[in-house]
């Protein structure tokens, strides 16, 4: 049986609903108060994965606080499990789809937004599933605060042109492009298990920070 399929995928984030979040709708607008640190900013990451990056973010960065969002319940038990291993109390999971955005968070409440390793959707025919669509970014746009940033790290290079194309033509300022950021070896940089996996087998990994006007 797949893990998909497992009751006690609910019982496990239900056990822990002081990270999974149970009722993510009714906090748009009042996610900070979920936090120790209300008054800390608030980071978003949308396709969390199994969650090696909020996790080991919100143990770099402890005055920073951090919600992940993914869709895949089988997924995000493995994000679950890495935030009780980094004993972390300022990262919340949210087990949703990343298009009812606007109805998860409130105008201006996110500072900063990541989008790791988001599935590249090659065909032409299924550009507006790409998390950098122009459509998801006027939900970025609102969610974020003014003057707000989005940072994407991917190895797809189809996907990486895509999105500095989309934030240019949406106005936003390119900040930082890598075109390879293991090369630059940032040593605040938090890989993604899918970052570990694909820098493995050499390949380059693609990093850019975009801000919106
Ligand atoms: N960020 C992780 C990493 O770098 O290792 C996972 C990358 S994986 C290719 C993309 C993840 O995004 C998957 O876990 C998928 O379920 C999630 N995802 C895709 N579309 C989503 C959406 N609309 N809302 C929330 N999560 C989504």
């Amino acid at each position: 049986m797949r893990l998909r399929n497992k009751p006690w995928a609910d019982d496990y984030m239900r056990e822990h609903d002081h990270i999974v979040v149970q009722e993510p709708f009714e906090m748009l607008g009042k996610w900070s108060e979920l936090f120790k640190n209300p008054k800390a900013p608030l980071h978003l990451e949308i396709g969390s994965g199994k969650g090696q990056f909020i996790a080991g973010m919100g143990k770099q960065h402890n005055e920073i606080n951090f919600v992940g969002i993914e869709l895949v319940k089988s997924v995000i038990v493995g994000a679950l499990k890495k935030v009780l291993d980094a004993d972390v109390d300022n990262v919340r999971l949210v087990n949703e789809d990343a298009q009812d955005l606007r109805e998860l968070f409130g105008e201006n409440e996110i500072d900063h937004l990541y989008l790791n390793f988001s599935d590249p959707w090659p065909k032409n025919r299924h550009e507006k599933r790409r998390l950098t669509y122009h459509t998801f970014l006027d939900q970025y746009e609102k969610v974020l605060v003014p003057g707000g940033e989005i940072t994407l790290k991917t190895d797809n290079k189809g996907l990486f042109e895509y999105s500095l194309v989309s934030f240019s033509q949406y106005g936003m300022i390119l900040e930082d492009v890598s075109v390879d950021l293991h090369a630059e070896e940032d040593p605040l940089n938090v890989p993604t298990e899918y970052e570990e996996k694909f820098s493995a087998k050499g390949q380059p990994i693609y990093r850019c920070r975009a801000r919106f006007k």
